[in-house]
């Protein structure tokens, strides 16, 4: 796929402003990993809440973009789809979540680390498998294996599990039960993953001439001064921007990021993490404007 540039676009994403479903989200899932919807089903989607600019961002797999751009050129559908790809990274404990953003697909680097993702992910739901079963659920790994499909298997494929034979009330309570961290705090289930490093997972983004920002990064419950530390790290690691703005955030959140972005001259994300469509708070394109003084991850397009 051809990388994209600035011009491609068809409208001034200033243009976002003011508009209650904003029109660019450049982060979101579907079924090729723990989204709900399959990559035509999310296209129709955001074409419903007028977003132009949509990236693809499953954890670790690539497979959902060529489908959803198929689909796209087939149908004529009104939308600019950018590669995308969220992967997750081993950190001081921390798993921290690195995305990327247009990128040639093809390259052989990216591919490569993606490969070692997928091996790790697999070993990493072999073990928690083993560890539930030692929970009293012995066929956790094969159900879960199952509703992942050809796609990413994730831990939320295993909360799903969990929740759907009755063994827990939602799926928060599978993650804060068995499969979770807080902080130094493992779950029954929680098995240390083994994932790239922040470095490996920029630079095979840049390899592939695309843009690296941190995903979300008030969600990884750190402490201020963690949370520069990691902020610092991503810098000296070449990592372009960070997510300043998921629907969920206030005001002062957004300020706490934008200054971060400023302070470290990085450039800022926004996107809405959607997974499932029944989680409104978290709806596709849902109050993503970026605030004033942010310079836009799309600036490096060009
Ligand atoms: P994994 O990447 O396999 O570790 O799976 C983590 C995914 O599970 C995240 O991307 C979330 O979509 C989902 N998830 C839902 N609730 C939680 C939670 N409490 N902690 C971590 N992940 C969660
Ligand atoms: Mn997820
Ligand atoms: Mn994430
Ligand atoms: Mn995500």
């Amino acid at each position: 796929m051809a990388l994209l540039s600035t011009t491609d676009f068809p409208l001034t994403i200033e243009k976002c402003d003011g508009f209650s479903h904003g029109r660019i989200d450049l982060h979101s899932h579907t079924h090729c990993s723990d989204g709900s919807l399959s990559p035509q089903t999310l296209i129709d989607r955001a074409v419903n809440y007028q977003i132009d600019v949509l990236a693809i961002t499953d954890h670790d797999t690539l497979a959902g973009i060529d489908i959803a751009q198929r689909y796209i050129n087939e149908q004529n559908v009104p939308i600019t789809l950018i590669s995308g790809i969220e992967i997750s990274t081993a950190w001081q404990g921390f798993e921290i979540h690195i995305v990327g953003h247009n990128f040639d697909k093809d390259n052989v680097h990216l591919q490569q680390l993606i490969t070692e993702q997928q091996q790790a992910r697999e070993q990493r739901a072999i073990t928690i498998g083993e560890k539930l079963k030692q929970c009293g659920f012995p066929n956790a790994y094969e159900d879960a294996k199952k509703l992942a499909g050809e796609g990413s298997i994730t831990r939320a494929h295993f909360a799903k599990v969990l929740f759907q034979q009755g063994h827990v009330s939602t799926m928060q309570k599978a993650f804060d039960k068995y499969l979770g961290k807080k902080g130094r705090n493992t779950q029954k289930a929680y098995v240390k993953p083994n994932w790239c490093s922040i470095e490996q997972a920029i630079e095979a983004i840049h390899s592939a001439g695309g843009s690296a920002v941190m995903a979300h990064p008030i969600r990884y419950d750190l402490s201020a001064k963690w949370l520069r530390r990691l902020i610092v790290h991503f810098k000296e690691c070449s990592g372009d921007g960070l997510e300043i703005v998921l629907p969920q955030m206030n005001p002062q959140q957004r300020q706490t990021m934008l200054n971060y972005c400023l302070e470290y001259d990085l450039h800022a994300s926004t996107g809405s993490d959607f997974h499932h469509p029944n989680n409104k708070w978290s709806d596709l394109g849902r109050n993503l404007t970026l605030p004033d003084g942010a310079k836009p991850v799309w600036a490096l397009w060009s």
